[in-house]
């Protein structure tokens, strides 16, 4: 999965430490059933049991997409892109839930 991540985004999930300054600053992490540093470490961990959590999570669809995240990693690393192509990743895949499809109907045109 970091594989199609990268392809995508140019983020090398890899790189991420675990420091959780992107969930530290996130508005969103309270209302996520994954916070943003344990999105990364999923896609970095692959495999189809973490393809599914975090396909199926939540999170990726409470994200406002504010670029907070992004401009606290000190890996300058992009969580921000990251949930956007596992936002793309979960539609295409057919792993969003027939409620969000409205939610990527709407981020989509961005
Ligand atoms: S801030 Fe960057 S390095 Fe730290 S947990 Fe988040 S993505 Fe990983
Ligand atoms: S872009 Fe998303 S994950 Fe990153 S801080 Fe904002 S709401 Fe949280």
């Amino acid at each position: 999965m970091s594989g199609a991540v990268f392809d995508e985004t140019g983020v090398d999930v890899g790189l991420c430490y675990q420091c959780g300054k992107c969930t530290a600053g996130c508005p969103m992490a309270a209302y996520m059933d994954l916070t943003p540093n344990q999105v990364m470490r999923l896609v970095q961990v692959g495999g189809a049991a973490a393809m599914e959590k975090v396909l199926g999570c939540t999170s990726i669809w409470s994200c406002a997409g504010c670029l907070t995240c992004t401009q606290r990693c000190p890996k300058e690393l992009d969580p921000t892109a990251v949930m956007d192509a596992l936002r793309q990743m979960s539609y295409d895949w057919g792993r969003c839930l027939a409620n969000r499809r409205k939610s990527w109907r709407f981020t989509s045109h961005f």
